[in-house]
């Protein structure tokens, strides 16, 4: 029987219209050498960071004779949604967009959301920095657009990746004098991430020192193809002070979520996640959350997490109150027993009752689960070391929104190593209290406030209970702090550094803790006072100090190799010192370690 030809199927690759050398050959399974050599020889000039467009890709791919087939994927391939979004059925209906700005500190995020409200905030930010979520809808062109208020400091980075997960879009700000900077890198990998829509705000265009241009070629040096160079990110030069561009901006914006197709089933259960929450004076715990299916309606039950609500008051986010709310709206909700989790998701259920059972049957759930102790391998070497080298940071942080606390807390924990680590013996929402002083003290912890104030009886009680209480409103100031304080129990790096040696040639006294004797330096320079291993060949026998040194009859500072010197030592056990014997000379430092 004539053997049949059955051709293996070509394996086939997709990839984008344009695609880094590096991720190319990944994809490829080939050594990213091999590649970038095989451009070289077709002319192409390209380092591992670069892109090379799907022509290219596919002409390198033949000439490396890959058994493979290379193919465009298509857009929705392309894109990968790591974000869970409740899907829309067939009825579904078309939904603002919602956009997170990010980007450099200083390079004018406030700022340009302040533009875009027509509102002032900036100036009452400690630091100008932004502390916590919000987020607020502008009507453009007779449509709605839902701007998330992330915060712009790396020490936020744990609110600001909720942030993108919530967007449909993020504006990465750049400022046009001063350019890309690790934030901006750092919002762009983000954005990537969370498989979300870029859009670049060149921000400051009316300084004199703007230089647009520049920030075009640093975005397509780190990868963001811009629009009219042939790639696909939009950008719009602006400036939040003089308000130029900010309109384009907004066109772009709703042109994106247009070509994004973005919708939402309204006829569902409301569902969404929470963006903020905190403790109100006379309203209990007030919760920001953004609506992401259905129609939230005042009286809704919703739970989330471990807590639940009848939803007593709706109200937007500039406070105005409403009787329901649609998906893309941020809306403040009160009426929750308990403060819910920052970036926890909602849902409307049938009652109260039902709300109140499963937040309760949660909240059990959570309670075992941090009774079994799901450790890490980290937390393991933690705990093993507890006892021998760990040494830990008594803390209790208190802020004034669950989203800062958060915020504090994952900053802090980001300071551990596998020798110093920060416990979190309390937290809370609110100003120090007496409770707190009391735990502190018990604890030996200090206290950290985040936008919180101490009450002058709670100053009285620090001071006598020696408790030290540090608030902060500017987190990075908080963050190096603890930093600070966390070197302090880092063990000190002993440093030794040899001085010299010297060959006993004769010994002039020898008591219980002192031995004179004289000798020849044969290496380095010796100094005292100083350290000594006296060795005989190769056998170590005590170490001891060297007191002082003579040239001749008179003392000397140091004595360099080739010379005769006679040394003073001092020993903490009786050493029979003999001619012949080796002096090795070195002092030992402690150094205090920083984290
Ligand atoms: P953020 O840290 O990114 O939120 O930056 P801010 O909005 O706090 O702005 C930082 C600084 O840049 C502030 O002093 C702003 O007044 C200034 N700034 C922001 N946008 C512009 C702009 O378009 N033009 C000029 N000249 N200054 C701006």
């Amino acid at each position: 029987m004539a053997e049949q030809s059955i051709k293996p199927q070509k394996t086939i690759i997709e990839i984008e219209d344009m695609i880094t050398v590096g991720t190319l050959a990944e994809k490829l399974s080939i050594p990213v050498g091999r590649l970038i050599a095989e451009l070289m020889k077709n002319g192409v000039m390209a380092t591992v960071n670069e892109r090379i467009d799907f022509d290219t890709a596919q002409i390198i791919v033949s000439e490396l004779g890959l058994d493979l087939v290379l193919e465009k994927a298509t857009a929705s391939q392309a894109v990968a949604p790591t974000r869970h979004k409740p899907s829309a059925s067939g009825d579904a209906e078309t939904r603002p967009p919602v956009v997170a700005v990010m980007g450099h500190v200083d390079h004018g995020k406030t700022s340009l959301l302040d533009a875009i409200r027509g509102a002032e905030v900036v100036k009452n930010e400690a630091g100008g920095i932004t502390q916590h979520i919000s987020a607020y809808q502008v009507e453009h062109s007779k449509r709605m657009i839902t701007f998330l208020d992330t915060p712009g400091h790396e020490a936020f980075a744990a609110i600001r990746e909720h942030g993108a997960q919530l967007t449909d879009i993020v504006v990465i700000v750049v400022a046009a004098d001063d350019g890309i900077k690790p934030q901006t890198l750092e919002a762009i990998r983000f954005a990537r991430k969370a498989g979300v829509k870029i859009l670049v705000a060149i921000n400051k265009v009316d300084k004199p020192e703007a230089d647009i241009n520049r920030v075009k070629q640093q975005l397509s040096d780190n990868g963001l193809l811009i629009e009219e160079w042939g790639g696909d990110t939009v950008i719009v030069p602006v400036s939040a002070k003089t308000k130029e561009g900010i309109e384009q901006l907004l066109d772009m914006i709703l042109l994106i979520a247009d070509v994004e197709d973005l919708k939402a089933d309204i006829n569902m259960p409301a569902s969404g996640l929470i963006i903020e929450a905190h403790l109100e004076q006379g309203r209990g715990p007030v919760a920001q959350a953004l609506v992401e299916a259905g129609c939230l309606q005042l009286g809704d039950s919703i739970v989330s997490g471990a807590s639940y609500a009848k939803i007593r008051n709706l109200e937007t986010t500039n406070g105005e109150p409403i009787s329901a709310a649609t998906p893309s709206m941020p809306v403040v909700i009160s009426g929750f027993k308990t403060l819910p989790e920052f970036g926890e998701e909602f849902r409307v259920v049938k009652n109260e009752k039902t709300a109140r059972t499963e937040a309760g049957l949660k909240a059990i759930d959570n309670r075992a689960s941090a009774a079994r102790m799901n450790i890490g391998s980290n937390e393991l070497i933690r705990l093993i070391n507890r006892d021998n080298t760990l040494k830990e940071l008594n803390v209790i942080i208190k802020a004034d929104v669950q989203g800062s606390l958060t915020s504090v807390i994952d900053s802090l924990k980001a300071l551990d190593t596998d020798e110093v680590s920060v416990r979190v013996v309390g937290s809370g929402i609110g100003p120090v209290s007496e409770n707190d002083l009391h735990l502190a003290h018990s604890s030996n912890a200090l206290v950290y406030g985040f936008n919180v104030n101490l009450p002058s009886s709670g100053r009285q009680q620090a001071s006598r209970d020696k408790v030290s209480v540090r608030l902060y409103s500017v987190i990075y100031e908080l963050i190096d702090d603890a930093k600070q304080e966390l070197s302090k129990l880092l063990s000190p790096q002993i440093v030794e550094t040899e001085l010299g040696r010297l060959i006993v040639k004769g010994i002039f006294k020898i008591a219980r803790t002192e031995i004179i004797c004289g000798g020849e330096v044969t290496k380095g320079k010796l100094t005292a006072p100083a350290l000594g291993r006296i060795f005989r060949d190769d056998t170590q026998l005590a170490e001891v100090k060297v007191t002082g040194l003579k040239r001749g009859p008179s003392e000397a500072k140091e004595i360099l190799e080739g010379e005769l010197c006679g040394m003073s030592l001092e020993t903490a056990k009786r050493l029979n010192l003999q001619e012949g014997d080796r002096v090795e000379v070195f002092t030992r430092e402690a150094l205090e370690r920083q984290l």
